[in-house]
């Protein structure tokens, strides 16, 4: 027997309709590249994002077709975004960090239409124009007065919308249709492209809604420091306008002053973003003897949180510290880790040592940790396996059949990371399958090696890799990148370590660089890392 409820498909134009019926006069604050900050409402992004559905209806652009963007986050990007969904062509938002042939290939691979970006990339676009196959047409995020000449005869957004009609037929499709298409950066092989669907998306909105998970409400000034090429912007370019939270759009200024800033006149209650920006802003309040007097929440992922931003945030600036683990495949909400009841109460260390875990999954999320051979292992909060997750917003394969069937026999999804579950469902997770160090047979944590180095006052980063051992197979060799102007010893990094991880864990060499390389989403390359140090001779 069926229920008897109405037909409602999940599409993501809903979200927007909603935040114009319910939220229109709320706001998109947005420092342009230019520098200025200009305010929009949601009612007035609903009347741009049918403006874009109708410039791209005038280009024959239709269900399933892809629309590419190398953007900021702004309001403007915005209106791209829901006009491209809107009207069922998908959304691909690529990653400028990238290397720009990397760009060309996605783009190509993607069979992109259409190509809207931030002048700031033009120099990437320029130099990559006879790579691209497919796109046809470029957009540049500037209105008549701001628009950069070009060779590309790009169109400048504001002019390519203005004085278009606002009517256009939304969501006409079903809720499966594919929605957004975001590539993973790919340190092993060619990248491959998540393809997010209305539903999966609608529901991962749904999850972080929540109190547990992102926790907003309409009253609530939410910054997205983490791009909207990341994930959704971590979900939050849908779960901002579906709450009727203002959102403030950091454009392409991200350094401690801006973001302090930005946090401070508009008075932010919630911001996301990885730990790197996190240390920027850190060291700006420091240096400048600032508050955070409106800030209460700042979730934390990408890469394993350090305790000193950490403790930052909670003890010196009493703002809530939310770490969550995710990736592109998972929407990208994983864990969350919001304190369970038990600890609610707990004392300030036991509270901090819970909060340096990943975290508990939100409803729409499962996990499991298996051996090699596939064997669930045991919740004791000890045993290390492969992290396998299952979900309705959780990827089934790749873009065109990439990769091949990345499902197990029971439809769960091998996430790359190692980790181990606990008895209340708390998640840690030790490494990445790939930069595991192996000695002896037995896993040494590089993350747990790294983040106790980083907190060390002389160390800027830190990073942890296997070398070839000829007894051991491999060891750690501890890689430093030290805070300008400082020179610390071997010695004193060890000391460091000393007491906080197993003996046998103790690095058996440590190494200083000028800098330690990071990938196109911020984390550090252990790829080039390892290249680098592929013959070097432990002691
Ligand atoms: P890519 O896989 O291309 O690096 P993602 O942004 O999808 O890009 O990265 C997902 C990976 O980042 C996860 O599989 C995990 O290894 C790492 N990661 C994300 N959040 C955390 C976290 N809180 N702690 C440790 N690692 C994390």
């Amino acid at each position: 027997m069926l229920g008897i409820m109405q037909d409602w498909p999940l599409t993501v134009d809903k979200i927007l309709e909603h935040a114009n019926q319910q939220h229109g006069a709320r706001e998109i604050i947005t420092r342009r590249v230019e520098g200025n900050i200009v305010r929009t409402t949601y009612a007035e992004l609903y009347t741009h994002a049918k403006q874009v559905s109708n410039a791209l209806k005038d280009m024959n652009i239709g269900l399933g077709d892809r629309v590419a963007t190398l953007g900021w986050n702004s309001e403007r990007h915005m209106a791209s975004w829901y006009g491209t969904m809107g009207i069922g062509a998908v959304l691909h938002t690529i990653n400028p960090r990238l290397h720009p042939e990397q760009i060309a290939w996605i783009a190509n691979h993607a069979e992109d239409k259409v190509l809207i970006f931030d002048k700031t990339f033009l120099p990437i676009v320029e130099s990559i124009k006879g790579l691209l196959e497919t796109v046809k047409t470029f957009v540049i995020y500037a209105g008549a007065d701001t628009m950069p000449e070009n060779s590309l005869g790009a169109i400048p957004f504001d002019i390519w919308i203005d004085g278009r009609s606002t009517e256009c037929r939304w969501g006409d499709f079903p809720e499966e249709t594919a929605c957004g298409l975001c590539y993973t950066s790919g340190t092993t092989g060619d990248p491959k492209g998540v393809l997010y669907s209305h539903r999966s998306n609608v529901l991962h909105t749904l999850v972080t809604m929540s109190k547990d998970a992102m926790g907003m409400g309409c009253a609530d000034v939410v910054l997205p420091v983490v791009p909207m090429f990341h994930a959704n912007a971590w979900g939050l370019a849908l779960s901002c306008p579906a709450t009727g939270a203002n959102m403030v759009m950091p454009g392409a200024q991200m350094d401690g002053a801006s973001i302090y800033e930005l946090l401070d006149t508009e008075k932010v209650t919630i911001t996301a973003a990885v730990p790197t920006v996190w240390l920027m802003l850190l060291n700006y309040l420091e240096e400048n003897n600032l508050k955070l007097p409106y800030l209460n929440r700042v979730i934390i992922g990408g890469s394993a949180i350090p305790e000193k931003i950490l403790r930052a945030f909670e003890q010196d600036f009493e703002v809530d510290v939310v770490h969550a683990w995710g990736m592109t495949e998972t929407s990208p909400l994983g864990t969350l880790g919001t304190l369970p009841p038990h600890l609610v109460d707990a004392d300030v260390d036991t509270r901090m040592a819970q909060k340096m875990k990943q975290g508990r999954p939100p409803f729409g999320v499962e996990l499991r940790i298996v051996d090699d051979a596939g064997n669930v292992l045991p919740r004791d909060g000890v045993t290390s396996g492969r992290l396998l997750v299952r979900g309705a917003a959780i990827a089934a394969g790749y873009f065109k059949g990439a990769g091949g069937d990345v499902l197990d026999a029971d439809g769960f999804f091998d996430t790359g990371d190692v980790a181990n579950l606990d008895q209340y469902g708390t998640m840690t997770i030790t490494d990445r399958a790939k930069d595991v160090i192996k000695s002896g047979g037995e896993w040494i944590s590089s993350i747990d090696i790294e983040n106790i180095a980083v907190g060390h006052d002389k160390v800027a980063n830190a990073a942890a890799i296997g070398v070839y051992h000829p007894k051991w197979d491999e060891r750690p060799l501890l890689v430093i990148q030290p805070m300008p102007g400082e020179t610390p010893t071997k010695e004193e990094i060890l000391k460091s370590l000393e007491g906080k991880i197993a003996k046998w864990w103790t690095p058996d060499d440590v190494a200083f660089v000028d800098e330690i390389p990071l990938g196109a989403t911020g984390k550090i390359n252990k790829l080039a890392l390892r290249k680098t140090f592929k013959d070097y001779k432990l002691p």
